[in-house]
């Protein structure tokens, strides 16, 4: 116990120097240590740094929101021209060092993965469909010319600095370990071009409730005048030039006490498309509608999940266009998506008139959030195989 703790206030004091990831290899580049070398100076079993026994001072787990609170450790992995990524491995959790002339400081090229690591009754951990975004990497990673690694890499890089930081993932019916793997264009270069190295890399943080708002119903806003995505785009993969330019709106919004935006496409300013990171859904009746994903909207894990769960329940589902003027009519809309889970929309504003959605109960929205959260908590039975076990 006293070894971890030793560890964990080096891993601190690692923090100022920066890790030169960016770096070529000619120029003294970070040496990625193996997940077996973990113990650093000490000579210890993994095992036992892995404890969770350790309890975490000054962290209140009833307290948590979505903000960054820094893991022990984080994960990167390189490739370079050759295109294969090799040699991944744990280090402390620090800052990284990029060349000014990076890519993807310079030309945005740069993709990132959201997901959680979930903890049962029984003390297990549990991961939701990481196939899902191992692959969603791949194909973001080739909408945006970088090589990726491929999805047993990416899943297995999940598992070990899921296991690295067990001790941050948070006591059941608390919250979630939320991992965020990136692909970054690491190498430097001055033109305009593909960077000519990239970096895998994983951090960790744990996390409550998204909004402040907590489980409190959502205000929306229409937008429509900034989009979030065109088509032949970005939208639909998780760039992170997709991101930077939704900024300006949320933040306008949420000083005008809304929740979030919702975007409207670029063409027609007709149809709803999504929400700054979570999808949207409306229900109407017996039937679960969500805007088709068509180039403009990042087909969300949460999304494919609950379309999936409300077709097993019973609801007739539907992948469609749907009208801004729809709304007005529905019983019912909700927004989806890792950090956010299935939301209630209680009101949307859209050109100065505001819809309000009675809360029911029992609701679709809460129904559905039940049957996926059961799912991954392991309360409901798994039978498709979406949860994966972290092995220790
Ligand atoms: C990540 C994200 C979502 C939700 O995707 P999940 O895989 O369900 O987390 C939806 N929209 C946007 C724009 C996103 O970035």
């Amino acid at each position: 116990m006293v070894a971890l703790r030793a560890l964990i206030r080096s891993s601190t004091a690692a923090a100022a120097a920066p890790v030169p990831f960016g770096a070529s290899k000619s120029s003294g580049s970070f040496k990625i240590r193996p997940a077996a070398s973990l113990a650093g100076a000490s000579s210890r079993d993994p095992s036992e740094l892995y404890s969770d026994e350790e309890s975490i001072e000054g962290v209140n787990w009833d307290k948590l929101g979505f903000s960054l609170t820094p893991t022990d450790y984080m994960y990167t992995m390189k490739c370079g021209k050759d295109e294969t990524f090799e040699r991944g491995g744990l280090a402390p959790f620090r800052n990284v060092g990029l060349s000014p002339a990076s890519g993807v400081l310079n030309y945005g090229q740069g993709i990132f993965e959201g997901m959680k690591a979930q903890r049962r009754k029984d003390g297990r951990i549990v991961l939701f469909r990481p196939d899902l975004n191992a692959k969603r990497m791949q194909l973001g990673a080739e909408r945006m010319c970088m090589p990726s690694p491929s999805a047993q890499q990416f899943i297995q890089a999940v598992k070990d600095t899921t296991l690295a930081n067990k001790r941050w993932v948070p006591p059941f019916g608390k919250g979630s370990l939320y991992m965020r793997p990136m692909l970054l264009g690491s190498g430097a270069m001055l033109g305009v071009g593909p960077a000519p190295e990239y970096t895998y890399l994983i951090y960790a943080s744990p996390v409550g409730n998204y909004y402040k708002e907590g489980s409190a119903p959502l205000k929306l806003y229409v937008e429509d005048e900034l989009h979030r995505a065109y088509q032949g785009g970005t939208g639909a993969v998780k760039s992170i030039t997709n991101y930077g330019p939704v900024l300006r709106a949320m933040t306008e919004a949420k000083k005008r006490g809304f929740s979030d935006v919702l975007y409207l496409d670029p063409v027609h300013k007709r149809n709803i498309e999504e929400v700054s990171a979570s999808n949207i859904f409306v229900i109407k009746g017996d039937t679960v509608s969500t805007p088709a994903t068509s180039g403009t909207i990042l087909d969300g894990v949460t999304r494919r999940s609950v379309l999936e769960i409300a077709r097993d329940i019973g609801y007739k589902v539907e992948e469609r266009a749907i009208p801004v003027d729809e709304l007005s009519d529905a019983d019912e809309v909700f927004c989806t998506g890792t950090a956010v889970g299935v939301a209630p929309v209680g009101s949307i504003t859209y050109k100065n008139n505001r819809i309000e959605y009675e809360a029911r109960n029992p609701s679709v929205a809460g129904q559905l959030q039940a049957a996926l959260v059961g799912i991954q908590t392991g309360l409901v039975v798994d039978k498709n195989g979406w949860t994966v076990k972290i092995e220790e």
